[in-house]
């Protein structure tokens, strides 16, 4: 049985605010300053920056590392701040060897010995949303942990972030909803101009404004 559903994939990156550095022998990540972290939302673009991250292969240690210091100034460590660079690699191998296997259509197996934290899809909760919906919740420690459950549920989606119809979010489901739909940039609410129209109608609709 196949069921369609939604999952809340709950991963805050912690950012250094003024950067880090490559340090040591093992080319460590530290914060470049004494700083405070940022809390950033994670998104998909952090998995599709992830995957830039390949043009960088084979190329000389200072683009290479150039691009690990990007990617970490915009998201944070993948494991925790101090990981060395073959942490880093190993992980982005292991993602890149998985990306493969599944474009030839082979069961992809993730498995990252370089880094002594287990690796799955880490523990499955609920929580409520800000509308009072109960979701299953998946929770994740770590970036990386975050990154391999967007790759998980995207296996046969283009990577693209969704938002929920404004209808489907106060009302639940409704014939011709799709409930989701990808965001723009604009101020789309609606999945459709229909569920716009059902939203007014509803007697309540101005206190869900
Ligand atoms: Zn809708």
């Amino acid at each position: 049985m196949i069921v369609l559903g939604e999952i809340n994939l709950r991963f805050r990156c912690e950012v250094r605010s003024l950067g880090y550095r490559l340090d040591g022998s093992k080319d460590e990540l530290h914060p470049r300053f004494p700083s405070d972290t940022e809390a950033k939302p994670f998104e998909t673009q952090a998995l599709q920056d992830f995957f830039q991250l390949g043009s960088f292969l084979g190329k000389e240690k200072d683009i290479a590392d150039e691009g690990r210091l990007r990617f970490c100034n915009r998201w944070g460590p993948l494991w925790y701040e101090g990981e060395t660079a073959a942490q880093f690699d190993g992980t982005f191998f292991q993602f890149h060897k998985a990306q493969n296997e599944r474009k030839t259509a082979m069961i992809p197996n993730l498995n990252i010995e370089a880094v002594n934290i287990p690796f799955n899809l880490g523990e499955l909760k609920w929580t409520y949303t800000s509308e009072g919906r109960l979701v299953p919740t998946i929770e994740c420690h770590h970036l990386a942990h975050a990154l391999m459950a967007v790759w998980s549920f995207s296996a046969n989606d283009t990577l693209v972030d969704h938002q929920s119809c404004k209808f489907f979010k106060h009302y639940g489901t409704r014939k011709g909803c799709s409930k989701y739909f990808q965001k723009s940039r604009s101020n789309k609410e609606f999945c459709s101009p229909n569920c716009k129209n059902a939203f007014k109608q509803k007697p309540d609709w101005r206190e869900k404004e």
